[in-house]
């Protein structure tokens, strides 16, 4: 037989657990199902001094475990699962778990966030997982007492070259303007450490290394400066790709209006979708913000929306 909920959740980041605080609150007995990767972004992330309540700063999986202890306390039951096909054309709401299992729920609010691009450069495809990487906090160790390059000018990309900073012996911090695009905070913080060196007006173009059978070994990386055209070769260990993210909506896609970049359309200030029962909180439908604290702020918002939706059946 299959089930019927009143609240799924999709998505295991601040934004889905702090939806399940409310909703389990509010009575909704919501069932998270976290999917592929819980905790989201912020179990990528070093550190995050933004987020209210923890005056030293906290790491980002400590965190988003914090988050989720306080939902699970609160009510919620968490399913380690993946959503993997909705119909959202009447409710209930049929959606299928793990390509096997159905569920009906009378409303979904969904918070599968984003995850991070790729330069998607041809050479880049053959060092993915061997030198090359989207997340410091996983592989940094990797490089200890060698020389790195992360790419990007965002706020990710200064906290990533900071953290490597303490590991690595030099970072390389490429950048395709010349202004970065950071908060001055990190601007200030990596001007201030004399292992990261600024690389600016660059454009990554190629990743160079060594390939033998299985054995694949970065050893630079050549840039282009926008500027004068002229190439340069970094010589280094490992990369660090950091220039942002895309949102994590495929399973949407001719169900829900997306924008142009795929985030999912909710409507003002509020989590609504363009199907009532529908909810998005986070970073899957924020291109604006995409901070910790707003995706939180959002999920609850989303709770609360879904709460009055019933209520007023
Ligand atoms: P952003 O979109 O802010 O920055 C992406 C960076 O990558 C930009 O500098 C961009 O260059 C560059 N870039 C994009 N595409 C390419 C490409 N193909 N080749 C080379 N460079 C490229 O993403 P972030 O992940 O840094 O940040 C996302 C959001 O999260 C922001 O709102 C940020 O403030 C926030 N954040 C906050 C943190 C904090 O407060 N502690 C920590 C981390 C993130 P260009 O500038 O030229 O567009």
């Amino acid at each position: 037989m299959s089930e019927k909920l009143q609240c799924l959740i999709i998505g295991a980041g601040p934004a889905g657990y702090t939806a399940g605080i409310y909703a389990s609150r509010a009575g909704l007995k919501p069932v998270i199902y976290e999917g592929m990767q819980p905790g989201g972004q912020l179990t990528i992330t070093s550190e995050v001094e933004n987020f209210p309540g923890y005056p030293e700063g906290e790491s980002g999986t400590v965190i988003v475990e914090d988050i989720r202890k306080q939902a699970l306390h609160c009510g919620a039951e968490i399913r380690s699962g993946e959503v993997t096909k909705v119909d959202f054309s009447k409710r209930p709401f049929r959606l299928v778990i793990d390509y096997e299992r159905e569920v009906f729920a009378e409303t979904v609010i969904i918070a599968t966030g984003a995850t991070a691009r790729w330069l998607e450069l041809e050479s880049e495809s053959h060092y993915r997982g061997f030198g090359v990487s989207t997340c410091a906090t996983c592989d940094g160790n990797f490089f200890k007492g060698k020389i790195v390059a992360v790419i990007g000018g965002g706020d990710t990309a200064l906290e990533e070259a900071h953290y490597l900073s303490k590991i690595a012996a030099k970072v390389y911090l490429v950048h395709r303007r010349h202004q970065f695009r950071a908060s001055k905070a990190m601007q200030d913080r990596i001007h201030k450490t004399p292992n990261i060196e600024p690389v600016l007006d660059a454009v990554p173009v190629e990743i160079l290394g060594e390939r033998q059978g299985f054995s694949r070994q970065v050893t630079g990386l050549r840039v282009q400066n926008t500027k004068t055209d002229a190439f340069t070769d970094l010589a280094l260990d490992g990369i660090f790709v950091a220039i942002g993210v895309t949102p994590v909506t495929e399973l949407f896609v001719g169900q829900l209006e997306l924008d142009a970049h795929g985030y999912i359309k909710t409507h003002g200030a509020r989590p609504l979708t363009n199907i009532p029962g529908v909810f998005a909180a986070g970073d899957v439908q924020d291109p604006h913000y995409r901070q910790a604290c707003t995706a939180a702020a959002s999920g609850c918002k989303a709770a609360i929306e879904a709460e009055r939706f019933l209520a007023n059946e």
